[in-house]
C-alpha cells in the first residue's frame, strides 16, 4: 500500500505533501519504534497458540496485585498522601535519571509482553495480535517520552503537577494507561494510574511490571475503583493537581462538572469519517475502509463511522458489493480463535449502541445487517442513506457500524465530515492531487490520513490527538514533541520554592 502510494507520490507534489502530513515525526536520530526494531515477536497464529495455551486457566491475572482496589474515601485520601509526598521528591531527581526509569519501564515491558497480551485478550477482549501491537505502542511511549524528558526546559516558575491522575479507557488497556503514566513520570509527577474497571488486572500487570522496572510503589500507584463516588473523591481532591483522561467527552464534562478549573488534559471521542471520491483506487478504498470501521469492532476513537461516497461512488454496484463482501467475511471470534479478525465488544452496548446496531433512521438501509453470533461478538453492520444532520450523521457509536452518505461533490463531501462536534481523525481517498489538497485545506480533524486507513497511530510519526470537542485542554497530542511541556504548564498557583 505504501509503495503504491509513494508510486503515486512520485508524480505529484500535492500528494507527496500529503504524505508529508501523515509522516512529518518520522522516527529521527535516537528513537525507532519498537515494532520496527523487534525481532522476537511471534506471528499471528503463533500468538493465538500461546493465548489459547493460556486462556483456559481464566485464571489470569490471579498472579497478579489486585490489592490496590479501593473501597473506601479514606483510602483515596492516604493513596493521595503518599503521591504527594512521592512525587516532590520526584521533581527532584534529574530529568537523565527519569529518562532512565522511563528506559527500564520500556525493558521491563518487553520482558512481560506474552503476560500483558494474554492478559488483554482474556480481561478486555482484545485479539492477540492487537494487543502485541499496545505494547510496542507502550514500549514507544516510554522510549520516546524518555527522550523527550531532558529537552524539556521549564518556565521560570513552571514546577511540574505533583500528583497526575491517569484515567484510563478499556480499548487501549495497555498502551493508553503506560502513555499517560510514562508522560506523567518524565515530567516529575507522582501518578494514581485509575483504568476502566473492565480493564483493571491488565492494569495491575501493568503497574508491576512499571515497579519492576524500579518505579518506586509509592511514586505509581493503581487505584482500581469504581465510577462514582469514590471516582469523584479522587478527581476533586486539590492534592491532584492534573488529570489525563483518555474517554468520552461526557466523562471529561462530568469531571469539570465535579471540579470546576480542574487542570484536565483528555483525548475524547470522535466521529471520524473516510471521503472517497471517484479518482480513488476503489479496491484500497473498501480494504481501508472496513479495516478502520471494524478493527477492535469499532471500538476505537480514531475508527471510521462514516464513508462519504462521491458523485458516481455511492452508485458503484461494484464497490459497495466490495465493502459488503468484505465486511461480510470478517471472522469474528475471541482471541481463542486463531482466525478472528473482529473481536468481541468489551462491555455490553449501552442504549445508543444498540440503536445503532439495531434501528434504521428514516431514509436508511442495511446494506449489511449487523447481527448478534455469541456472547458480545457482532457480525458489524453497513447503512446506506445516512442523511445530514440524522443521529448517524452526528452521534458516536463506537461500535462494529459503519454508516455511508452519498455526496454530490467533494466540497459537499468535506461539508459533511466537518459537520460534527468532533474532530479526530479524517481520511481520504483520492489518487487525484486536486482534490488532496482541497481536502487538507478543507478539513478540521487532529489526525488526517490520504489513502490509507485512519486508526492506528505511531507513537512519533504521527502524533495523536484531536480538535474541537474530540480534545479537552492544551493541543498536545500523545507521542507528539509538545506533549511534555503542556504538561509541565499546570502550576495552578504560585509554589513556595
Ligand atoms: N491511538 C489510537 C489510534 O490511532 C486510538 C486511540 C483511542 O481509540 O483512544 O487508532
Amino acid at each position: 500500500e505504501e509503495a503504491r502510494f509513494l508510486a503515486a507520490a512520485a508524480h505529484s507534489p500535492a500528494l507527496a505533501a500529503a504524505w508529508v502530513v501523515q509522516e512529518r515525526q518520522q522516527a529521527g536520530p535516537g528513537f525507532r519504534n519498537a515494532a520496527d526494531t523487534d525481532t522476537t515477536t511471534p506471528s499471528g497464529a503463533a500468538w493465538a497458540d500461546a493465548v489459547r495455551g493460556a486462556l483456559p486457566a481464566r485464571r489470569l491475572g490471579a498472579r497478579t496485585t489486585l490489592d490496590s482496589t479501593i473501597t473506601t474515601t479514606a483510602q483515596v485520601s492516604t493513596i493521595l498522601d503518599r503521591a504527594a509526598r512521592e512525587g516532590g521528591a520526584w521533581s527532584a531527581v534529574p530529568a537523565g535519571q527519569r529518562a532512565d526509569v522511563l528506559r527500564a519501564v520500556a525493558r521491563s515491558l518487553e520482558a512481560v509482553r506474552r503476560r500483558l497480551v494474554t492478559v488483554a485478550c482474556d480481561d478486555a477482549g482484545k485479539l492477540p495480535e492487537q494487543a502485541d501491537a499496545e505494547v510496542s505502542e507502550a514500549v514507544d511511549f516510554a522510549t520516546y517520552y524518555a527522550s523527550l524528558a531532558t529537552e524539556v526546559v521549564p518556565g521560570a516558575r513552571q514546577l511540574p503537577p505533583r500528583v497526575t491522575v491517569v484515567a484510563s479507557p478499556w480499548n487501549f488497556p495497555i498502551a493508553i494507561p503506560l502513555g499517560g503514566v510514562a508522560a506523567a513520570l518524565a515530567v516529575g509527577s507522582a501518578v494514581v494510574l485509575k483504568p476502566a474497571p473492565s480493564a483493571r488486572r491488565v492494569a495491575a500487570v501493568l503497574a508491576e511490571s512499571l515497579w519492576d522496572a524500579g518505579v518506586p510503589r509509592g511514586l505509581l500507584q493503581l487505584a482500581v475503583l469504581d465510577d462514582g463516588p469514590l471516582g469523584r473523591d479522587l478527581i476533586t481532591d486539590t492534592r491532584v493537581e492534573q488529570v489525563l483522561l483518555t474517554g468520552s467527552a461526557e466523562t471529561a464534562e462530568l469531571f469539570r462538572t465535579w471540579r470546576p478549573g480542574l487542570p484536565l488534559l483528555a483525548e475524547t471521542s470522535g466521529k471520524n469519517a473516510i471521503i472517497v471520491t471517484p479518482a480513488a483506487d476503489l479496491d484500497l478504498a473498501a480494504a481501508d475502509l472496513v479495516s478502520s470501521a471494524f478493527g477492535h469492532s469499532g471500538q476505537k476513537c480514531s475508527a471510521a463511522s462514516l464513508g462519504i461516497l462521491v458523485g458516481s461512488v455511492a452508485r458503484s454496484a461494484r464497490f459497495l458489493d466490495q465493502l459488503v463482501d468484505a465486511a461480510a467475511s470478517l471472522r469474528v471470534g475471541t482471541a481463542r480463535d486463531p482466525g478472528a479478525q473482529v473481536g468481541p465488544l468489551t462491555e455490553e452496548p449501552g442504549e445508543k449502541l444498540l440503536r445503532g446496531l439495531t434501528q434504521l433512521e428514516p431514509g436508511q438501509r442495511w446494506l449489511l445487517e449487523p447481527h448478534l453470533l455469541g456472547e458480545r461478538l457482532w457480525r458489524p453492520g453497513i447503512r446506506a442513506g445516512v442523511r445530514p444532520g440524522s443521529e448517524f450523521h452526528r452521534a458516536e457509536y463506537f461500535g462494529p457500524v459503519l454508516g455511508l452518505m452519498a455526496a454530490p461533490d467533494l466540497a459537499t463531501a468535506i461539508a459533511w465530515a466537518n459537520d460534527t462536534a468532533f474532530g479526530l481523525t479524517s481520511g481520504i481517498h483520492s489518487l487525484d492531487p486536486t482534490e488532496v489538497q482541497e481536502w487538507l485545506d478543507g478539513v478540521r480533524a487532529g489526525n488526517l490520513y490520504v489513502n490509507r486507513p485512519i486508526t492506528g497511530a505511531i507513537v512519533r510519526r504521527q502524533p495523536f490527538g484531536g480538535w474541537k470537542r474530540s480534545v479537552v485542554g492544551p493541543s498536545a497530542k500523545a507521542g507528539g514533541p509538545n506533549h511534555l511541556a503542556a504538561l509541565g504548564t499546570w502550576v495552578p498557583t504560585p509554589v513556595a520554592v
